[in-house]
């Protein structure tokens, strides 16, 4: 029993140090800032309770998308954010109510709601993108507004953020080949990770998100061996975001942002604030903090 527990602490000394976690900026490409967080005015995540939470964990910049948009056009106009030192990008909700996420890609009306509201923008400037939309049956990405859409941001310059299966990566960007497609979760279902590279080889307007990633970290919250591999082959594919689609999200920021700083801090300095930082900021031309 001794034996085996002095051989164990022998072992642990073995160990190399973990690396510190990643320090720099954080760039969240998948916020949303829904209306039961806030409930169109106050509560329970009022704009200086969210404020705080990015503050305080280092959150330099979002991508803002929310149901309704009002959220996301409170955080893109209020003075408030832009005290905080938080850029916004907003996105485009395609979501009215809980009904539409499973019949925005067939519904013409949705595609008209998107029309208007590019046109009419946020007092914070114009909207960058489309989404998050999602689509739990890759056939639907073939729908006509799903088809319209891609078509639609493609001709705008707009990022698409797209909650879908690898199947749907190829039906959407078939629709729309210049389109860039911010791939959410990076395959929620778990594409495998050859399945994963093979998608960022075709498509090279292809961006991963790292939220809720099956399979991404392993021991100690560092990532496993073969996204650590995919990661540092594709340095500038990656992006992460907090996916606060409920509010137990926001309660939880601070975790899942200290998450990623676990596992970027053991990537080379360089990479890690491209995965942190620079890939989305890139993207969406936000200028880095000094
Ligand atoms: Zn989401």
């Amino acid at each position: 029993m001794r034996g085996r527990l002095v051989a164990s602490w022998l072992w642990l000394l073995a160990l190399p140090a973990l690396a510190a976690d990643y320090a720099g900026p954080l760039f969240d490409t998948h916020l949303h800032y829904n209306v039961e967080a806030w409930n169109g005015q106050q509560g329970p995540h009022p704009l200086a309770d969210v404020l705080a939470r990015m503050q305080r964990n280092g959150v330099r910049a979002i991508v803002a998308n929310s149901r309704t948009n009002d959220g996301t056009k409170l955080l893109a106009a209020s003075p408030e954010t832009r005290a905080a030192g938080v850029a916004v990008v907003p996105f485009i909700r395609l979501y009215r109510n809980r009904d539409d996420y499973t019949n925005w890609f067939r519904d013409p009306s949705i595609y008209a709601m998107v029309e208007e509201e590019f046109a009419r923008g946020t007092q914070g400037g114009p909207y960058r993108g489309i989404g998050e939309f999602h689509l739990y049956d890759s056939a639907n990405a073939d729908g006509p507004v799903a088809r319209q859409l891609m078509q639609f941001a493609e001709r705008h310059g707009l990022a698409v953020l797209a909650h879908v299966d690898d199947v749907a990566v190829d039906k959407l960007m078939a629709h729309a080949p210049g389109a860039r497609l911010v791939w959410a979760h990076t395959g929620i279902g778990g594409a495998p990770v050859a399945r994963v590279q093979a998608l960022l080889e075709r498509y090279p307007r292809l961006v991963g998100e790292l939220s809720y990633r099956p399979g991404l970290t392993c021991e100690n919250g560092t990532l496993c061996p073969d996204w650590d591999a995919l990661l540092r082959q594709h340095p500038t594919r990656f992006v992460i975001g907090s996916d606060t689609w409920v509010n137990q999200r926001w309660s939880a920021y601070d975790l899942l942002m200290q998450e990623y700083r676990r596992w970027l801090g053991a990537l080379p300095a360089p990479l890690a604030q491209r995965i942190a930082w620079d890939n989305a900021a890139a993207l969406f031309g936000v200028p880095t903090p000094p």
